[in-house]
Order: structure tokens, then sequence, then C-alpha cells
């Protein structure tokens, strides 16, 4: 089956798909983007992303570049026509073509590339735990949009995989921990508490992380949304993290030290658990 990605109105093989060198997301990364899963064929958690989407464009003020119902479409019949089950559908919009000058074009109309991906979950990662190292956070002051400006990720994530851990957990001037370069961050503290950091500007507003708040909170299993420091995570009996490809994911090592016994915690086991029958109960 030929693989399509969606550009700019057209639905082409992916490996002719193309985009013009002035387009200003890769000449300034000016521009926004979402990963949505898909499980059974279906979008998981798509409104919500949508909303996403319109906040990190408003912010920006790039303008929609199609209608929100027909951007749905144009997901879902790429989904259709690549016949993927399992994976994820990564979205990208930009300010669109425009000669290079920092300034916003008067008349650029924005760009809008979809393309899909088959992948499952990390399985072995998941018997054994992920380990995560901790770096400084030296993004910038909006990490609430969710920008194709990914440098400081980048780097963080490939010091992770030299240190031959999953994942970088990144840290304030404070000590406390914001998130990962693609994940969000989690413990349960020795009082069997749930924590995760509040929302702010320091931090991506993880799809995942809303689900699985509300998740929680219709379980009533009691959780804090509040800063946390380094050393409280390494002191933590458990921890995790969640992303729209990782989904709930244990942690068992930060900086090399092992979080509670060492082995993927039962609350984390049990919320990860309820994320997966979410999934599998997901409309489409
Ligand atoms: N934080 C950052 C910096 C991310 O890039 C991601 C992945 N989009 C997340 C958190 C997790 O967000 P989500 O659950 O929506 O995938």
């Amino acid at each position: 089956m030929p693989r399509y990605a969606y550009a700019n109105g057209r639905y082409v093989p992916h490996a002719l798909a193309r985009v013009q060198i002035e387009d200003r997301g890769y000449q300034f990364a000016d521009g926004v983007y979402e990963v949505i899963l898909i499980h059974d064929g279906r979008l998981i958690d798509g409104e919500p992303h949508f909303d996403r989407l319109g906040y990190s464009l408003n912010a920006l003020r790039i303008p929609w570049p199609l209608a929100r119902p027909a951007l749905r479409l144009v997901l879902r019949e790429l989904i259709a026509r690549n016949g993927v089950a399992h994976g994820i559908v990564y979205l990208q919009v930009t300010r669109g073509v425009a000669a290079r000058d920092h300034k916003f074009p008067a008349d650029a109309t924005p760009s809008l590339v979809a393309t899909t991906k088959r992948q499952r979950p990390p399985a072995a990662t998941l018997t054994a735990g992920a380990a995560v190292i901790t770096l400084p956070d030296i993004r910038w002051r909006r990490c609430d949009i969710k920008s194709v400006a990914l440098l400081p990720n980048i780097l963080g994530k490939q010091a992770a995989a030299e240190a031959g851990a999953f994942e970088a957990w990144l840290v304030d001037d404070d000590g406390c921990i914001t998130e990962g370069t693609s994940t969000n961050a989690w413990i349960v503290t020795r009082a069997g508490r749930l924590v995760t950091r509040n929302l702010s500007a320091a931090i991506l507003a993880g799809i995942t992380r809303l689900s699985l708040l509300r998740l929680a909170q219709s379980q009533g299993i009691a959780f804090e949304e509040r800063r946390f420091s380094v050393a409280e995570a390494k002191e933590a009996a458990e921890a995790f993290l969640t992303s729209t490809t990782s989904l709930v994911l244990p942690v068992t090592r930060i900086d090399g030290e092992a979080i509670g016994d060492g082995k993927p915690g039962l609350l984390t086991m049990m919320l990860r658990d309820n994320y997966l029958r979410y999934l599998a109960e997901s409309p489409s």
C-alpha cells in the first residue's frame, strides 16, 4: 500500500511530498504541530488535540489552515488511505511561504502538512521501566506553545540516549522538574499522592496528562498539580511519564538512582491499565 502524506491540499506519495525552501517553518521554526494517537484506526482525544492546536496557533497569531471540521476530515482520510491501525498522525502548521524577513509577512497563507506513522508503544521499556536523566531546562519561556522549535528538546533526548536513558527530565532554576523533552513527568510520593507539575508557560499541557488526570478523578484517586524537586522525585515511591507515543510509562531510575524498589510501581501500572482501557473504549 503506498504511503501518502497530506501537503497543502493534496494527498501525495510520502516520498514525493515537498515544502518550499522559503517556508517560514523551515527558515524560522515559525510553526506549530500536534501528534495524535491512532488506536484501532481511531483518533484518540482528537478534540483536545485540536483545542491545543488552536491555542498554539492563536498564541503565534497564525490562522487555522483549514476549518476544524475540514482538518478532522483530512486526518481521517489520511489514516484511511494509509491503512494505519496503530500509530500516530503528525500535523504541522507554519505561517507559510514568504521572502525571508523576521516580521510577519503581510499575506502568507499558512502551510499544512500531515503524515502518519505506524508504531506500537515500547514494550521492552515497560517491564523494566524507563531510565531518565536530569538536565537543566534551557528552553524558552513559552513551553505551553507546541512550537516546532525543538532544539533544546533534541539535545536533551540525545544526551539521554547517549547516557543509556529513555528520556531527560528538565530542571528549572529552582531545582524543580518541569517535564521531559517530549513527555510529562509524574511521581507518586511515599504517602501515596499522585503528583504532576501544574500547568503554566513552563510546560506543555499534555493531552495524555489531561486524560489521565480525568481518569484519576473519575476513580477517586487523589492528585496534586504542583512543582516537585529532583530530590523529591528521587525519594518518591514511584515515577512515570506520559505522552501520546509513550502512553503511561514507568520510570524506575533517575540519574542512575533506583526509584522505590526499582520496579514499575503499583499505582503507575494501575493508571496505565486504566489508560489502556480508556483507549480501547474511546470513540473515534
Ligand atoms: N511535553 C512535551 C515537551 C512534549 O513534546 C510532549 C509531546 N507532545 C508532551 C509533554 C506530552 O504531550 P502529549 O501527552 O499531548 O503527547
